[in-house]
């Protein structure tokens, strides 16, 4: 399906193709708190990159954390370009050179009614903060940090991928 989004502002547009369009993944960690998640997550969503356009380009900044990989202490440039509004701030996507083929919008970005997941994980628990509201039960799978199934493999398997 064709996704549309945009900044609050309005000075950015884009659309791009998804076959995987389901908001289903919260993620805890502290990026996506701090730059998209008031509710103490950011929920991401993946696209074709090769689809996506862009209006407004000139007004994009992008972010690259600093961050601690592998359970070392030393922090490295994040790899992950998180996109966003230079103007009003609004987090539009996470584009990762090492799957250059997708791109990963930020479901708060996207205008086109998105279906509802059927069930939802929760990941990067390690980072959550003490204050976030962790829903759990049926339903719900938590992950301490990164889940083991793909956002591809997690559409496959429920038979939620669309053409
Ligand atoms: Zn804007």
């Amino acid at each position: 399906m064709q996704l549309a989004g945009s900044c609050h502002c309005g000075a950015v547009k884009f659309s791009l193709d998804s076959h995987t369009p389901y908001p289903y993944m919260r993620c805890y960690c502290s990026i996506c708190r701090k730059t998209a998640g008031g509710g103490g997550y950011a929920i991401n969503i993946m696209g074709d990159a090769a689809t996506l356009k862009i209006r407004g380009a000139k007004h994009l900044s992008v972010y690259r954390a600093r961050i601690a990989e592998g359970g070392g202490t030393r922090k490295t440039l994040s790899k992950g370009r998180r996109h966003f509004c230079a103007k009003c701030g609004s987090a539009l996507w996470l584009w990762d050179p090492r799957w250059p083929q997708w791109v990963y919008p930020f479901a708060s970005a996207i205008d086109t009614p998105l279906p509802k997941p059927p069930q939802e994980v929760e990941m990067m628990l390690d980072y959550a903060p003490p204050w976030a509201e962790i829903p759990s039960g049926e339903g719900h799978t938590h992950y301490r940090e990164f889940p083991d199934e793909a956002i591809i493999d997690w559409h496959r398997a429920r038979g939620l991928e669309v053409a």
